[in-house]
């Protein structure tokens, strides 16, 4: 494990396929480095609201394990700078929405935040706001804590977050622009739904929804073992 981790923080192994490399990037080597390259064309947009930067594959689930349970927050931002769909056309964040754009994380409970140091989220909205040239924005508080979403099905997500977000925003919002909810995964949209309605009806912006992955609804099940699994390798 300490061998693994030293790799990882020196950079010998690849983290997409564990295999040795001296011309890391400095995360991947040159086959999975293109193989992100190819999955970053691939933007899902599972409504007309939602954006996700990629789909999840074995390679981009992996690093956004890094991210939420390695604490490496410096993946948000590589993962983001490395969507060539967003290099190519940062528009590709909801075109013809009024600018600029006001990227609002999904809060973290104050206990994850201890124990990780940042909120991934956080992270990934300030490497959206620096490509797009917008703005981050605290402008949700989270509640009380909540059991872990990936086990659950879609009604008991829904329920589960039901009221876990609250309104932190100013009296006075920006005249124009979209405000856009930030977080890492995308499945049944339960959780950034609840982030929406925390925002209220009468939220004067339009609202959207931006994540670093896509994961179908079905192969969320599998995952959850797969994230139980990276979190129980990454405490030891
Ligand atoms: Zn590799």
């Amino acid at each position: 494990m300490l061998e693994s981790w030293s790799n990882l923080v020196f950079g010998m192994e690849c983290v997409g396929c564990g295999e040795s490399s001296d011309s890391l990037d400095p995360w991947l080597c040159k086959s999975c480095s293109e193989k992100l390259k190819s999955l970053s064309k691939e933007v899902c947009c599972p409504t007309d609201d939602v954006v996700c930067l990629y789909p999840m594959e074995a390679v981009t689930r992996k690093l956004v394990h890094l991210l939420k349970y390695r604490s490496i927050p410096a993946m948000a931002a590589y993962l983001v700078e490395h969507s060539l769909a967003l290099q190519e056309t940062p528009e590709v964040l909801f075109p013809g929405c009024s600018r600029p754009l006001y990227f609002i994380p999904v809060p973290l409970h104050p206990s994850r935040f201890r124990e990780r140091g940042y909120n991934q989220a956080e992270m990934i909205a300030r490497a959206l706001a620096k490509l797009t040239v917008g703005r981050v924005c605290r402008w949700l508080r989270r509640n009380t804590f909540r059991v872990s979403q990936t086990k659950l099905s879609q009604r008991g997500r829904e329920q589960n977050v039901a009221g876990v977000f609250v309104p932190n925003y100013p009296r006075f919002l920006p005249a124009r622009g979209t405000a856009v909810v930030v977080d890492d995964v995308y499945t049944t949209g339960a959780t950034t739904g609840a982030c929406l309605d925390a925002l209220g009806k009468n939220f004067p912006l339009d609202v959207k929804v931006c994540t670093l992955l896509y994961d179908r609804p079905a192969s969320a099940t599998m995952d959850f073992v797969a994230d139980r699994q990276a979190f129980w390798n990454a405490t030891g």
